[in-house]
Formats: structure tokens, C-alpha cells, sequence
């Protein structure tokens, strides 16, 4: 019979700092639960400052955040929207939200974001059918970010706004510059499992303070200024709670930290294994510093005969929480017939990343007794 007593391992659960606690007592103590109040603008303010944003609108979710960001651009039902392919599905939801059409973009090797050429070539056949985007939804995906030289070079060519979607990197840079700085609008998650959490929640950030209020405004039912309940335009009921707000103000205090713990979890993982044949870990590309919200390995599975699937049951089997790399989204059922642009005619980067990836346990609490019985697992399942 099998052991199992051993304690779960996760991929990446939430990690209070104890900071949190302060702001809640707060919160009841002033009775200010929800909706809105002081932690709410304050999150908002700190957050923005730290990424050099002029302003952020917090809302319950990162992709409420990407809806009002599309919506800010003015995307509407017929639209065509650019989105990298290799993400979690919430990075193009929201196009369709709005009744516009997703178009996908494959990775490239260097960062496994959006390829700058496949995205020049697709917006080179759209301008040509006369169908401009309206929007390049850009994801920094696993924490590194996206090579925004080039690929904001091409948009502002173009003439097309950068929606980033920052959700995994938060505390990242890319030639020191903050990840969240370099979309016309970026969006932050703070769902659970991200690199700092309200529990759920997600925030939309921007310079144009103007149009940042129009979101604002959206997210409250678009209610407008008067006493009696009065409504011109549609709204949603987007905005983030006092309280849980004021847990966003704890965990941003020690993002840094965060930041530097799952680094750390990292190059535990790649000093113990990056030396057996077949295996390779993302790459970070010069420059820039990732946020490693997950560490993921890739696995040459003619080099190592096992499949990707039967590695993540082993460790099942024990205990640890491993997924696969996201299943790219020009792949998934949901946007069968949805246009793609892969890094060359011949070459998908994102199925190769999918078919050989692992994400591996990488949260900023695990020990390094919690490391070591992964590492210990996959020493065991690959071989030298
Ligand atoms: C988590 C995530 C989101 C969505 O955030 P929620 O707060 O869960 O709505 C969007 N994009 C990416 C890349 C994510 O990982």
C-alpha cells in the first residue's frame, strides 16, 4: 500500500505575510467592509506608484481588468484583437466578451512570448483585408516579460495600443523598467495562487487618468453622478472590496520578497536537475528579470522516453502538485477556426513548449525540505 501521509506540495498557493492583518482590523474597526473606501484608493495609489503608472483601477478580477482595458480602446462587436497564444484562456476571454474576433499569435524561443515577426506579419495581412486590430493583448507569460522594444515598435508602426497582461509578473523588470509599465493599459491579477493575492481580485493601470475614471465608472454599474439611480451605458459590478483591498496593501509590502523567494525556488530547481540529459528550463533573456511565478522545465521526451503526462502522475503519486505548460490557445476547442500566426510557417513554438513543458511546485512558501522532495522525484523518474 502506498504512503499518504506525505503533506501536499502545491504549485503555488497563497502566502500571507502576517502584514495583512493590520489593514483588516482596520477595515472592521472603521467599518468600512464594502464596498470602495480607503484601502481600495490607497491600494490603487500604491501600486500605480510602484509601477510608475499614473493611476490603477482595482477590480475583483485581472480579466475584469483585460474586459474594461478592451473596452477602453474601443473594441467593439466585429473587431479583430491580436493575443498571444501561449496563456491561460482569461487573456482572451474578454475579446469575446465583446463580440470581437481573437487572433493568435505563436511565442518565440528567446522569451516563449509573442514572436515580434509572426505579430508583423499579422498585422501586415490584416491592414491588408482592411481589418486594423484594435488591440495586441501582450502576456508576459510565467513572470518574463515579453520583449517590448520590438514588439512596441511594431505597434506604434502600426498604430495599434499594447494591452499588457501582467498577471504573472508582477515584480519583473525588462531593462529596469517595471512589468505593468509598458502597455498603453496593463492589467495585474491577485488571484490566489499569482505572485501576491487579495484572494481574487485585479487591477487595471494607466496614465490617462481621464480614461482610467471611465473604467472606474463602468466597473460601478456606470452609474452615473446624480442622487436618483440613473444609467446611459452598460456596467458591470467589477469593483475589489475594502477588505480585500486592504489585503493587497499587506502582501505588497513584501513583493520584493516574493519575488526573491520563487527566484530562489528556481535555481534550486535548475542547479539540481538542469545537468540530466534532455532536460532545459526557460530561458530569462538578457536584460530583463523575471517574476518566476512558475518554474517550469522542459523535458526532451525522445532523450528521456517518459511522457509528460506519466512525470506529472509520479509525482501525483506523491503528493506534488505539477501541471503541464499552458495548453496554447489556438489549440483549444473553444477558438477552433480562430486565425495563427506561428513563429515560422513550419515551426509552432507554443505546442512544442506545450508538449515538452512542466510547471513544477514554485511558491514563494515552499521549504526547502518541500524542494528537495521534488527534486528528489524527478532524480528518480529521469534519467542521468
Ligand atoms: C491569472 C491570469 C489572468 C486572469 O486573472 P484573474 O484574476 O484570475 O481573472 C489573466 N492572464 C493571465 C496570463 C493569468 O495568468
Amino acid at each position: 500500500m502506498r504512503k499518504v501521509s506525505k503533506e501536499r506540495i502545491f504549485l503555488s498557493s497563497p502566502h500571507m505575510s502576517g502584514k495583512e492583518q493590520a489593514y483588516i482590523d482596520e477595515a472592521f474597526r472603521t467599518n468600512w467592509i464594502s464596498p470602495l473606501g480607503p484601502h481600495v484608493t490607497a491600494f490603487e495609489q500604491e501600486v500605480a506608484d510602484l509601477i510608475g503608472r499614473k493611476g490603477g483601477v482595482a477590480l475583483n478580477s485581472g480579466t475584469s481588468a483585460l474586459h474594461l482595458a478592451l473596452k477602453l480602446v474601443g473594441v467593439k462587436p466585429g473587431d479583430v484583437v491580436l493575443c498571444s497564444s501561449l496563456t491561460f484562456i482569461a487573456s482572451a476571454n474578454p475579446i469575446c466578451y465583446l463580440r470581437a474576433e481573437p487572433i493568435f499569435i505563436d511565442s518565440e524561443p528567446r522569451t516563449w512570448n509573442m514572436c515580434p515577426d509572426a505579430l508583423e506579419r499579422a498585422l501586415k495581412e490584416c491592414v491588408l483585408n482592411d481589418e486594423k486590430p484594435k488591440a495586441i493583448v501582450v502576456v508576459n507569460i510565467y513572470g518574463q516579460s515579453a520583449d517590448y522594444d520590438r514588439i512596441r515598435a511594431i505597434a506604434d508602426r502600426y498604430g495599434v495600443p499594447i494591452i499588457e497582461d501582467a498577471a504573472e509578473s508582477l515584480g519583473a523588470t525588462y531593462k529596469n523598467r517595471p512589468s505593468g509599465s509598458f502597455g498603453d493599459y496593463s492589467i495585474l491579477s491577485f488571484n490566489g495562487n499569482k505572485m501576491i493575492t487579495t484572494s481574487g481580485g485585479g487591477m487595471l493601470l494607466g496614465d490617462d487618468l481621464e480614461k482610467l475614471d471611465k473604467a472606474r465608472f463602468w466597473s460601478t454599474q456606470a452609474r452615473e453622478p446624480v442622487i436618483h439611480y440613473e444609467h446611459k451605458e452598460l456596467g458591470y459590478n467589477y469593483r475589489l472590496s475594502n477588505l480585500l483591498a486592504g489585503v493587497g496593501r499587506g502582501q505588497l509590502e513584501v513583493l520584493a520578497d516574493r519575488v526573491e523567494a520563487r527566484r530562489n525556488v528556481f535555481r534550486n530547481y535548475e542547479k539540481a536537475l538542469g545537468g540530466i540529459k534532455g532536460v532545459a528550463f526557460m530561458p530569462e533573456m538578457k536584460g530583463t528579470v523575471s517574476s518566476r511565478w512558475l518554474t517550469v522545465m522542459l523535458v526532451d521526451t525522445r532523450v528521456q522516453r517518459v511522457k509528460i503526462t506519466d512525470i506529472i502522475q509520479k509525482l501525483a503519486q506523491e503528493n506534488i502538485e505539477a501541471r503541464p505548460a499552458w495548453k496554447p490557445l489556438h489549440l483549444q476547442p473553444l477558438f477552433k477556426g480562430c486565425r495563427f500566426y506561428p513563429h515560422q510557417p513550419n515551426q509552432d513554438v507554443a505546442e512544442t513548449l506545450y508538449q515538452h513543458g512542466i510547471c513544477l511546485p514554485s511558491g514563494s512558501n515552499l521549504t526547502k525540505e518541500q524542494q528537495d522532495r521534488v527534486i528528489d522525484q524527478l532524480t528518480s523518474i529521469l534519467k542521468r
